[in-house]
């Protein structure tokens, strides 16, 4: 019996050293590391305030995006994409955990308080950087934070290896105009737009038009971790106002008359700039083909205040009509997706970090349930049904709602009492409120937004629109 076992210890001892030389040899024969062939790179690039309308994959006629058009033929274009809500933070708090920010509280943007440890995105929350992080990712966040300044919740305490950028909503594009020495000195959100740039602790002297830094910043970073998997979040301020971009981009518009518009889409040439240096970069250095590219708004374009164009959508940057949350958004990975695929179906911001968590060695586990659902199986063509029965937006001081169906009917609640029904499928514009010949569509609606509701929690701090009464509170 003891001989037996002893043999067959020997055998399996050999058959491993086998398997061993084999797979070793098979690997020094493969270009692909077998490891890192199951985690593929990750860039998001995600602009600010940008239009529906204003990418060439959406029709854009008078700025020419060839660049971010690239990531749309090499891959998928979603036509009914969603961010979660209407205006910066919350959305990019929503994106960066794959949850309704409404669960824990993220829902205004943030008053600019570096000293204020209330004022940031809850740390029971697990950032999607945190998660990749773990997983043997090298991390990257360049451009706008805006997920709190309080020193606790600044990007490398949240997953980031590698921070460069700036912590507020926004922020002036020459660095002459940067004269605010450190971002602790700034005291409230328009001085935040001043401040010198940072890496990680580090305050930076800004050098070039900012979208050239940040692109470039982008660029060094996929050159340094060509050998190992990196999660990069390009996050351009751009084309937020101010309006602001430099003569080598205005000069490529000297057809567009109104000088707000002329400085949006030089701005928007810009970051398209940038992003073809990235793809470059990827191809230069042959890791395009195992790499997730996705390109999005973080909401839609507030068109009085920068120009921007959300084509036939109603409503703007802060509304809960289409105009405010549905985006310009294309993904691709060569590897596992067609080029020129069209995806009409309803997705949202969310479903990021779940298609990305579920596409790394098998699917990795995240610290809180997602919200979001794995798009691949859906992109492919393995599950027919539409990724989201139903989607939720929740604005909580003005009392707003919306309600989307996979159906494409859509419901939006404005102050808790106008109730009204739209037809995406034949009425994109949301001009005809169909809600008298869905009365029982209004009924189910309710019901399911109220048990979606009964899991968010009211905003857990002030926001940027209750400055004084949040001042007047800190004097007492
Ligand atoms: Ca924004």
């Amino acid at each position: 019996m003891k001989k037996n076992s002893t043999l067959f210890v020997s055998i399996a001892f050999i058959s491993c050293s086998v398997f061993f030389i084999i797979t070793s040899f098979t690997n020094k024969n493969n270009i692909e590391h077998p490891i890192k062939a199951d985690k593929p790179n990750v860039i998001i690039i995600l602009t600010d305030d940008q239009g529906y309308a204003d990418v060439g994959f959406n029709g854009c006629k008078d700025i020419p995006t060839p660049n971010i058009d690239r990531i749309a033929k090499n891959g998928i274009v979603f036509t009914q994409a969603y961010v979660s809500y209407a205006v910066c933070a919350p959305s990019r708090a929503g994106l960066i955990t794959g949850r309704y920010q409404d669960r824990f509280g993220y829902s205004r943007n943030p008053l600019y308080r570096p000293f204020d440890p209330e004022i940031g995105l809850s740390l029971n929350e697990q950032m999607f950087p945190e998660l990749l992080q773990k997983s043997g990712y090298r991390t990257m966040g360049i451009g706008k934070w805006h997920l709190g300044v309080h020193e606790q919740f600044r990007p490398w305490k949240r997953g980031f290896n590698e921070f460069f950028g700036f912590l507020g909503g926004g922020h002036r594009y020459f660095p002459s105009e940067y004269d605010i020495n450190h971002p602790d000195s700034a005291k409230n959100e328009a001085q935040s737009y001043r401040t010198k740039l940072i890496r990680n602790e580090q305050v930076v002297e800004g050098k070039e038009y900012l979208t050239d830094e940040l692109s470039n910043e982008a660029v060094a970073f996929i050159e340094r971790n060509k050998e190992q998997p990196f999660f990069l979040y390009l996050a351009y301020n751009a084309p937020h106002t101010p309006l602001q971009a430099s003569e080598k981009y205005l000069s490529r518009f000297e057809n567009i008359q109104d000088p707000k518009r002329k400085t949006y889409a030089a701005m928007v040439s810009a970051v398209d700039d940038g992003v073809g240096a990235v793809l470059n970069k990827l191809k230069e250095l042959k890791i395009d083909e195992n790499t997730i590219v996705i390109f999005l708004s973080d909401n839609g374009g507030p068109e009085k205040d920068n120009s921007s164009n959300n084509g036939v959508l109603k409503g703007a940057k802060g509304s809960l009509f289409e105009g405010g949350i549905r985006v310009p958004f294309a993904m691709q990975w060569p590897k596992k997706i067609k080029a020129n695929t069209l995806f009409h179906e309803p997705i949202i911001s969310l479903d990021i970090f779940a298609t990305v968590a579920a596409n790394i060695n098998g699917g990795l586990q995240t610290k809180n349930p997602l919200d979001g659902v794995n798009l691949m199986p859906h992109i492919t063509g393995t599950k027919k049904e539409a990724p989201h029965e139903y989607l939720f937006w929740r604005q909580f001081d003005q009392k707003n709602y919306a309600v989307v169906h996979a159906s494409g009917l859509k419901q939006v609640i404005l102050k808790d009492t106008s109730f009204s029904i739209y037809n995406l499928k034949n009425d994109i514009g949301e001009e005809t409120n169909v809600s008298e010949q869905h009365k029982k569509t209004i009924e189910l609606f309710e019901l399911q937004r109220k048990k979606w509701e009964s899991f968010t929690i009211p905003p857990a701090f002030l926001g940027l629109s209750q400055e004084e009464q949040y001042n007047k509170q800190k004097k007492k």
